[in-house]
């Protein structure tokens, strides 16, 4: 689960990590109100939007040349002014994809004087079990292009979750950062103080681009962008309450309703499977074949026939999607139950576009049977092969 900057900020500054004076605002108003309680001279209207690269961005209503999605202000007219510009309209950056974000909230900030922008990151390392920092000296732009232009920028170090962290890493990290005098310390502080809201929170991702020095010489998180692991969510109502539907696919919402695992994509192909690695090999053989899936989707192990139903209903109610592929291996989920579940929903939502259905494995000959005596116009497939390549050709028809 993603939240905002300021949601973010706000759950760093209870661990006594530094960040600026800011306020949220859903309306001018609200933003002006904002604004005049903070003091001022400098400004920084922030569009709150689930996606990174804001400050280069493009407002799709507004002229090319108007500026992004990060403004300064100098005075309070001009945020007014600036969160004219941004509220109700659709901010498109690198991270957003062509269609964008519609921007809802604000947050407006204190301005900053900026003397350096750093880059620090902290995430699980998979391959090594720890929790790494990332760090580099070239922060404020785009951190992949850093990687791939000069890696030797990027260093990085890891915390032994067993042993905890340890102050000799913050210290790592400042020279790392050719960090001087008083920054070290207050670098040790940080660090110590962002790994240890990594951790009480069940972070997967913290990202700030980025922590800058200030002109006088002291350690600001400017940006911050936070993934929560979804599997330790039930321990973090606090963070379950930060949640902003709007910033999420509805049709993930709805998913996850039913408790299924789907994940919208771009494709054209909607695809109902069972178990995730079923899944994914599906998606892969419908690309190998030449055609995209519009989601992945793992209907569980123990599918009930409503819950098929709803997976079909949200599979139907994209419109990218101009076809169908239903391959289901019926171990513990049985073949007919699929069936009935697909027969229901097709009966429900009506059926616009080609369906491949491919039954294995407990109960298949019912299942097929009441496919086939459905007079349904459903296409039958024998095997996974079969199945995608049926699906593809229907699809470019
Ligand atoms: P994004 O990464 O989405 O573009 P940032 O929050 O990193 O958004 O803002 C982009 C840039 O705007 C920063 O790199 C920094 O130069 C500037 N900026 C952001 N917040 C402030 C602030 N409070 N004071 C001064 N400058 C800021
Ligand atoms: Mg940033």
């Amino acid at each position: 689960m993603n939240i905002h900057e300021y949601q973010a900020k706000a759950v760093l500054k209870d661990y006594g990590v530094p960040v600026s004076a800011g306020v949220p605002a859903f309306t001018v108003d609200e933003a002006v109100a904002g604004a005049k309680a903070l003091p001022g001279p400098l400004y920084v209207v922030k569009s709150q939007i689930h996606a990174g690269g804001r400050g280069k961005g493009k407002f799709k209503e507004l002229p090319a040349d108007a500026k992004g999605g990060v403004r300064l202000a100098k005075s309070v007219e001009e945020v007014a002014a600036h969160a004219k510009d941004m509220l109700g309209n659709t901010l498109v950056t690198l991270q957003t994809g062509a269609s964008g974000k519609v921007v809802n909230r604000l947050y407006i900030e204190d301005g900053s004087d900026i003397a350096r922008e750093l880059y620090l990151s902290i995430l699980v390392d998979r391959a090594t079990g720890k929790v790494a920092f990332v760090v580099s000296t070239e922060g404020g732009m785009d951190i992949e292009a850093v990687a791939h232009d000069t890696p030797e920028k990027i260093h990085t170090f890891r915390v032994d979750p067993a042993a905890g962290y340890q102050p000799y890493v913050g210290r790592n990290v400042a020279y790392a950062l050719k960090l001087e005098g008083a920054q070290i310390k207050q670098c040790v502080k940080l660090v110590g103080d962002l790994y240890r809201a990594f951790v009480e929170k069940d972070m997967s991702l913290l990202e700030i681009n980025p922590l800058i020095v200030t002109k006088d010489g002291n350690l600001r998180v400017l940006d911050a962008k936070v993934n929560f692991d979804s599997n330790a969510l039930f321990r973090h109502p606090e963070i379950v309450a930060l949640r902003d539907e709007t910033e999420e696919d509805p049709k993930e919402i709805e998913a996850s309703k039913y408790d299924l695992s789907y994940i919208a994509l771009d494709g054209t192909i909607g695809c109902m499977v069972n178990g995730a690695g079923l899944a994914m090999a599906t998606l892969d053989i419908i690309q190998l074949y030449g055609e995209s899936p519009a989601n992945f989707l793992d209907v569980g192990g123990g599918a009930s026939e409503e819950k098929v139903t709803a997976a079909f209903k949200i599979i139907t109610a994209d419109p990218q999607v101009k076809g169908i592929l239903v391959n289901i291996f019926g171990g513990i989920m049985k073949c007919d139950i699929i069936a009935r579940g697909v027969l229901a929903a097709v009966k429900a939502v009506g059926l616009q576009v080609p369906l491949v259905v491919r039954l294995e494995g407990t109960n298949v000959e019912l299942g097929k049977q009441i496919i086939r005596e459905s007079g349904l116009n459903v296409i039958a497939a024998d095997d996974l092969d079969d199945a995608a390549q049926k699906i593809v050709a229907a699809v470019k028809g």
